[in-house]
């Protein structure tokens, strides 16, 4: 300590300031060992490990060479300077854009995204009427989100208070590849708000090996470019939501299915939530910030295999008593069974009433047939057929599928049980020879793919230029 600081009087740089000479001659100060300007002229000093002080200027300019202005040091000196060492080399730190005070909104307003306005937001049927352009089929799933999307948005961007409005977080049920994900990813890229997925499968109770269900928030603030104020306003789509069921007959502590409902209840609610920036790991050194998540929309979502069970059954119970019993097997082959869920069936299947409680918005989504399969392949905006059929124009080839080709792809699909999944695996499968040879050969005008060569009983259609 002895070295690191001087009497002031034989330190003052600046003469007649004064207030130097009152000190007392036995009193010491602080210098910086940067630029050794004592605290009385350079400011308070910042003391850094191993009694190492620093002035305001000097920690400045050090980090503004760092990190090329990027990260105020302000901002750093709120964190644990244990986190700027790994190593003996100075972390990059991530940029956080934070939340702007009101008086700083109004500045920003018009020149970046602009907040939700009430008389901005797309009517429902607008919503609906853009999904159909990629989404095939699903009707009254396009239209139940569309509203629920719609009544959401108008929630956040009421600010009468005078009656709460309750959250329309959404609960999906549909067999795989039906288009959950695909809707919510199309809705989010309309709405052009940012969206975070994840799997439910992925997620166990705090402490335990997994993430943990606040993970799903430094997602969506990465989805968000770390702007917390764009996340807030963010969709959340939980996938696998069936997993998380309460696990039956098990003795052991529950820490992938009931206990991740119990811990995403708060989120879903809504809720102050600290987040790691640029990690999902709260142990990593990172900063935090602060996420609230009362205007994040959640969509969860799940095959719920062997729901159908508990609903035939409850429905086959009140059918079955009295003069209008009804037969037994009626609900088999109902294709629409899975809309007919009520939050009893849920309840019986294994999720908890407190976490549907909070997913007021329940609809299901049907399989594809396959005249639907078929439609997926050519009419959504993005359609398969087409970015085929456009990468080969590019070589200036023209592709055609014939109809019979298009039948032989969906019933392939079809047998995969897989719904559209399975499309494009097919197609990548059917047109790596033809990806692979046509470029070999420039006369090449027209491939038509038929439906025998889907099928493996024989070859393209090639016609030569001119
Ligand atoms: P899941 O229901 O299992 O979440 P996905 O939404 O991931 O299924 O669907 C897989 C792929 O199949 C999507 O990327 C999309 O290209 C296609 N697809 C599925 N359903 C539809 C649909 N109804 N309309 C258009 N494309 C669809």
């Amino acid at each position: 300590m002895e070295d690191e600081t001087k009497i002031v009087e034989e330190n003052v740089t600046e003469p007649g300031s004064g207030k130097e000479t009152e000190k007392k001659e036995n009193q010491y100060e602080k210098y910086c060992q940067m630029c050794r300007r004592p605290e009385s002229v350079a400011g308070k000093m910042i003391q850094m490990p191993n009694e190492f002080c620093i002035c305001n200027d000097c920690l400045q300019k050090t980090f503004d060479s760092i990190n090329g202005n990027q990260f105020p040091y302000m901002e750093m000196l709120t964190l644990d300077p244990s986190m700027f060492r790994m190593g003996g080399e100075f972390m990059k730190m991530p940029k956080v854009k934070k939340k702007p005070k009101p008086a700083e909104k109004e500045k920003e307003a018009g020149e970046d995204v602009p907040a939700l306005d009430l008389k901005n937001l797309k009517a429902p049927h607008k919503i609906k009427a853009e999904l159909d352009e990629y989404v095939i089929g699903q009707d009254h799933a396009k239209k139940v989100i569309s509203v629920a999307v719609y009544n959401h948005y108008k929630r956040v961007a009421d600010k009468s208070n005078t009656i709460e409005l309750e959250k329309s977080n959404m609960l999906m049920l549909g067999p795989t590849g039906c288009g959950k994900t695909y809707l919510v990813k199309t809705l989010a890229r309309l709405l052009n708000v940012p969206l975070a997925i994840t799997d439910a499968t992925t997620l166990t109770e705090a402490g335990y090996i997994g993430d943990d269900v606040e993970s799903v928030l430094s997602k969506l603030l990465a989805a968000a470019d770390n702007d917390v104020e764009r996340a807030e306003h963010g969709i959340i789509f939980i996938d696998e939501i069936d997993k998380i069921a309460k696990k039956r007959n098990t003795n052991s502590r529950d820490v992938s299915g009931e206990s991740v409902q119990q811990g995403l209840l708060k989120l879903l609610e809504g809720s102050e939530v600290e987040v790691p920036v640029g990690a999902t790991n709260k142990n990593a050194m990172v900063p935090m910030t602060t996420i609230n998540t009362k205007d994040i929309l959640f969509i969860c979502g799940g095959a719920f295999p062997e729901l159908e069970k508990v609903i035939k059954k409850r429905l086959n119970k009140t059918a079955m008593i009295g003069f209008g019993s009804e037969l037994k097997d009626k609900y088999d082959d109902d294709a629409m069974l899975l809309s007919k869920v009520t939050v009893e069936d849920l309840r019986e299947y294994g999720m908890i009433p407190e976490f549907l409680g909070r997913l007021p918005v329940i609809f299901s989504l049907q399989g594809l047939g396959k005249e639907q399969l078929i439609q997926v392949l050519k009419e959504p905006k993005n359609a398969i057929l087409k970015q085929y059929e456009h990468l080969l124009s590019l070589d200036e080839v023209k592709l055609i599928f014939d109809e019979d080709a298009l039948e032989a792809i969906a019933e392939r699909a079809l047998a995969k049980d897989t719904g559209a999944r399975a499309l494009r695996a097919i197609l990548e499968e059917i047109m790596l020879d033809i990806m692979y040879e046509i470029p070999k050969d420039d006369s090449i005008g027209k491939v038509t793919i038929t439906g025998d060569y889907v099928r493996g009983c024989g070859g393209p259609v090639i016609e030569m230029r001119g």
